[in-house]
């Protein structure tokens, strides 16, 4: 987990070094892409984490995975109100229930529909130290979320599963 932005404790960035990144919209092909698997957690790839959930804070989602961004490797980024969440070559491993809600996406603006999801996961990462393995269980909408952001590294988007889909007008 990444600390607290109101921690004083020293960090191995600056506080503000994040950078907003350009969120790849609907149509472009990397986000139709298999992403790749990463060996180990490197220096770059936590920077990448960090401006990926600069990015998603500042588009108000609560997830974002790397293809969105333009990096096809297997990281996803989650905030559902908890906290941030940094997930390497995340795996569902486990899942129970069923649950329909209303879900959108950061690359289709304004686009929602009632997606059918197992209502608890349990997800395997990658160790935050790039050795052995993380378990993290969500339930609810943090479940939710990491299903949705680990289909993006699949190329999978929510439409693909979806029902009811509205399109807001674009004027809004
Ligand atoms: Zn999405």
């Amino acid at each position: 987990m990444m600390a607290a932005r109101s921690c004083d404790q020293p960090m191995n960035r600056r506080e503000g070094d994040e950078l907003v990144l350009e969120i790849r919209k609907f149509g472009d092909p990397i986000l139709r892409k298999q992403s790749f698997p990463l060996k180990r957690i490197t220096k770059e790839m936590l920077t990448l984490a960090d401006n990926m959930l600069e990015t998603m804070y500042a588009a108000e989602g609560v997830g974002l995975a790397a293809p969105q961004v333009g990096i096809p490797v297997r990281l996803i980024v989650v905030d559902v109100g908890d906290g941030p969440m940094v997930l390497f070559n995340p795996r569902i491993v486990r899942s129970a229930g069923e649950a329909a809600a209303r879900e959108g996406c950061l690359s289709l603006p304004g686009v929602t529909g009632e997606v059918v999801r197992a209502d608890r996961v349990t997800v395997e990462a990658l160790g935050r130290n790039g050795q052995g393995v993380r378990r993290v269980e969500g339930e609810g909408l943090l479940a939710r979320a990491l299903q949705h952001e680990i289909d993006h590294l699949d190329g999978i988007l929510f439409t693909d599963k979806a029902t009811n889909i509205v399109e807001e007008q674009a004027d809004e």
